[in-house]
């Protein structure tokens, strides 16, 4: 390959100056066989443009005449040289001879585009650069295409001193290579990981322009607006951690980024919170409240403590071990269509005593209608529960899961891996319940939050596009 060529010879030229200065400190036997290195090497002065050229070298070295070239992403491309067509498999570590029966195929993909390894807004189109500054050279650039931020390739104008015709930068054109090193191989390794998990995460918002818009920020909090009951995902460039209404939330990666659930509590007060260097606004929300009234015999089963105690215990470990990934790529879905009997924060008395808050929703259905997992997941806890009767919990990734209460049947188990939609059990009236009916929430970080902020969205598609007005 004359490319290598040129490299090694180069790389000759530099020797002999070094065993000159060597030869000057010591005996003149020795200064005159350095004087001998010295007239056999080709002699370096600078040229007009103020660069160091070898003058009269021993052997011309043929210039290779570059034509054009393309590289399809990360990974693969093509160079035509004068003399024939050069690929490479290995993001420009080795340049082969292409086949001359595939040089036609590969030509028809001259048009020079965005990288098929990225999506339009992580690439680098719109860098070109005119001109490469190199060791004090300025050389100018005849053709160039970044495929990312960082890495890009530039071919010079014909006519050039420069070591190479194709250069290749990591980091976004402030420094050139000639030649894809091992260290340059592995900044591009690390590039092409880098592109893959914010291809990944950038698939989870609405639109490119949306993900753009998160990706590119600090901070960015989904929704920017929230009320008490409700729930929002942080995403932040770093890892760290959020000190949230008194408790501490560590951010988990995720594709580019690092993200938590915040759930706000009922009581939080209205007004402008900072998260990072973003802002996030609490608006106020009445709740309403309910009375209920049911038999002593229901009212006296809130006073077995012991099995309540264990239960929780049991729900505890269930819900302390999540994936730490989103689990869902589509939207949550309400699990049965029912009657709304108990909207989410009702203030709730029972015979007449206040009992809490009801942080779920109540929906009335048929004993036996089919309950559909709200979204993909994995099965945390189905058993048999003293208050919520036959109970599930799936695992939704990042801290949040799903609940499902009252249940006739169970038809999944804990471990099992379910998809949205999925019949998971069928609608009953077990445990604490006065008639056939779906108790069903979310919990975030063990905080029960609001169900109706899932149902046919994600919490990624809570940040609405730039410009679009969130609807409240
Ligand atoms: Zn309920």
């Amino acid at each position: 390959m004359k490319l290598e060529r040129k490299a090694v010879h180069k790389r000759a030229a530099g020797k002999p100056s070094i065993r000159y200065r060597i030869g000057l400190g010591v005996l003149s036997v020795l200064v005159c066989a350095a004087v001998i290195v010295w007239f056999r090497s080709p002699v370096m002065a600078p040229d007009a443009s103020g660069s160091v050229t070898a003058v009269n070298p021993k052997v011309e070295v043929k210039k290779r005449e570059l034509l054009d070239f393309h590289m399809d992403n990360l990974t693969q491309g093509w160079a035509r040289y004068t003399d024939g067509m050069m690929t490479t498999k290995d993001g420009g570590v080795q340049w082969l001879a292409a086949a001359s029966d595939s040089t036609n195929a590969v030509l028809s993909s001259e048009s020079v585009g965005v990288s098929d390894d990225t999506v339009s807004w992580m690439s680098g189109k719109g860098q070109n650069p005119s001109v490469i500054h190199v060791q004090d050279t300025d050389y100018k650039v005849y053709k160039s295409q970044f495929l990312t931020r960082n890495v890009g390739w530039v071919q010079l104008e014909n006519g050039s001193n420069a070591e190479a015709p194709l250069w290749v930068t990591i980091d976004g054109g402030v420094t050139w290579h000639p030649k894809v090193t091992a260290d340059i191989a592995k900044e591009m390794d690390a590039e092409r990981v880098r592109i893959q998990a914010a291809v990944k995460e950038a698939a989870f918002y609405n639109e490119q322009e949306t993900a753009q818009k998160a990706m590119e920020a600090e901070w960015a909090v989904l929704p920017e607006t929230a009320s008490p009951g409700d729930v929002v995902l942080v995403r932040h460039g770093q890892p760290g951690e959020i000190t949230w209404e008194g408790k501490t939330y560590k951010l988990e990666p995720f594709g580019a980024g690092y993200f938590t659930y915040l759930p706000m509590s009922l009581a939080i007060k209205p007004g402008s919170y900072p998260i990072g260097d973003s802002l996030l606004t609490i608006k106020a929300k009445k709740f309403q409240t309910q009375y209920l009234q049911v038999t002593k015999q229901m009212e006296t089963m809130k006073q077995e403590t012991k099995r309540i105690d264990e239960d929780q215990k049991k729900i505890d470990k269930a819900r302390s071990e999540s994936q730490s990934e989103f689990l869902f790529s589509t939207n949550f879905i309400k699990p049965i269509e029912g009657i709304l009997t108990t909207p989410y924060g009702y203030t709730r008395y029972v015979n007449g005593k206040f009992d809490s808050s009801h942080r779920a929703l109540d929906l009335a259905a048929k004993e036996g209608t089919p309950i559909k997992a709200t979204n993909d997941g994995i099965v945390a806890l189905s058993e048999l529960l003293y208050l919520t009767g036959n109970s599930i919990y799936i695992d939704h990734g990042m801290g949040l899961f799903s609940q499902y209460a009252h249940l006739s049947e169970l038809r999944v188990k804990a471990g099992d891996h379910v998809k949205q939609g999925d019949i998971i059990g069928l609608v009953g009236t077990t445990g604490f319940s006065t008639g056939p009916h779906l108790h069903f929430t979310f919990w975030a970080h063990n905080v029960p939050v609001n169900p109706d902020l899932f149902f046919d969205t994600t919490p990624f598609h809570w940040l609405p596009a730039p410009g679009a007005n969130f609807p409240q």
